[in-house]
């Protein structure tokens, strides 16, 4: 099982971690730190109550949120989440998180986010169905193509983001393909944006990999997460002949230390069982998970995971995050005294929003590209992204965090003080 997020024992909550990231930063800021303070309120927020009918007639309510947190490099970008423990704080901080994520990999989008919170595994596909579709009803005045568009994030999907572009899309009068990324590829999908997120992690793990001298061939990988994010960073690392050692979800730690067979765990996974009832492996104690020796550890789940309880006896070289806000300001302290590389979540994940990007782009021109093409631009993107933020943080002495946040705040900010203060 996951550990509870700390901040959910310990009081600290995701926006707070937010806040202290980007108090971190401000040193760096030079002429822009005046404007830092809009980095810490959210532009708006909308909160709103969705009443859905039930199977059995009966009528319930969710609590849903749509949060634009900064709009200043252009329209908000970032997905929805479902999920029991959705919270306002929670969803402004992924929000955030989106704006810098934008800025660092400079996809021209400011930074959104939304959550209902709901466990839609106790939801029927057709209370599911109905439940979206009062949701993005409900958010209607925030979203559009050229305003905010939303995504998949935990527990959302194409068929979801297909109800919301098709909600939208009657409410306009207009079929409207380019309101939401993430879209099934008959409705203006793009290829490869289901695999992008993992495929990103990739991507930046294996270009930190190449700086530090780490091979890939035989390499130790422990991924906590097997969704959509763990499941295709697991299938990259596998292909380029690393050893998956460790994942860790719901279900349990699942181990075999010469190497998961990747393909037969997604066929397994695919038949509706369990990770950790995968017969190719042994299961472990959770807190065992974290003191694994390895030369990849990634957390792809959710914020919270990495903090001073556990942070000590991490035994890997690359941390990638390839959930949003895995790690404690006070784990990424221990993490870098005691030399592990922290490829942030800003940076890591960023192969997600930069296909929706590309999904975007090509639904106003109805032109699509090739899986090849796709593939070959997120590449280039993510490791001149990694590259230039490796020299941030060399010349600045800091974490790839900082030097991250400060290259993309940098951006935003330019941005806010060329705009100009209205009125
Ligand atoms: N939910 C993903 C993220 O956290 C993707 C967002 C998007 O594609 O807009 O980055």
């Amino acid at each position: 099982m996951h550990q509870l997020p700390s901040y959910l024992q310990s009081g600290i909550s995701p926006w707070d971690v937010f806040l202290e990231q980007v108090d971190r930063v401000t040193p760096y800021l030079g002429d822009l730190t005046g404007w830092v303070e809009t980095l810490k309120r959210p532009k708006r927020i909308l909160i709103v109550d969705i009443p859905l009918r039930r199977d059995d007639g009966s009528i319930a309510h969710f609590e849903g949120y749509r949060v634009h947190h900064n709009t200043s490099r252009g329209p908000g970008k970032g997905g929805i989440r479902f999920h029991q423990n959705v919270t306002l704080s929670e969803v402004m901080a992924l929000a955030g998180w989106m704006t810098v994520k934008n800025a660092a990999v400079g996809v021209p989008f400011g930074g959104a986010k939304g959550g209902v919170r709901v466990d839609p595994r106790q939801l029927s596909r057709t209370e599911l169905e109905r439940l979206t579709r009062r949701y993005t009803s409900e958010i209607n005045t925030m979203i559009g193509p050229d305003k905010d568009i939303p995504a998949p994030d935990v527990n959302t999907n194409e068929q979801i983001m297909a109800w919301m572009m098709d909600t939208y899309s009657i409410n306009q009068g207009r079929t409207v393909m380019g309101v939401v990324t993430g879209k099934p590829i008959s409705l203006g999908g793009s290829l490869g944006r289901r695999e992008a997120t993992g495929r990103g992690v990739f991507v930046v793990s294996a270009a930190a990999a190449r700086r530090l001298g780490i091979p890939l061939t035989d390499a130790r990988v422990a991924i906590q997460g097997y969704g959509n994010v763990g499941s295709a960073a697991a299938r990259c690392f596998h292909r380029a002949g690393a050893r998956i050692i460790a994942i860790q979800d719901m279900s349990g730690t699942l181990y075999n230390g010469s190497g998961l067979d990747i393909a037969a765990l997604d066929a397994w996974v695919a038949q509706g069982n369990k990770v950790a009832a995968f017969p190719g492996g042994e299961t472990l104690a959770p807190e065992r998970f974290w003191e694994l020796e390895t030369e990849f550890l990634v957390p792809a789940a959710l914020e919270g995971q990495i903090t001073r309880d556990n942070a000590a006896r991490i035994r890997t070289r690359i941390l990638a995050e390839g959930a949003n806000g895995p790690t404690s300001p006070e784990a990424d302290d221990i993490l870098r005294e005691n030399g592990v590389v922290v490829v942030p979540d800003v940076l890591a994940n960023a192969g997600g929003v930069t296909v929706s990007y590309f999904e975007w782009v090509q639904d106003f021109s109805s032109f699509f590209w090739t899986e090849d093409e796709i593939n070959q631009r997120l590449e280039k993107i993510m490791t001149d992204a990694l590259a230039e933020i490796w020299a941030a943080a060399e010349q600045h002495k800091t974490s790839l965090r900082t030097a991250t946040f400060i290259l993309a705040c940098r951006r935003i900010l330019q941005a806010r003080d060329m705009r100009g203060l209205y009125p």
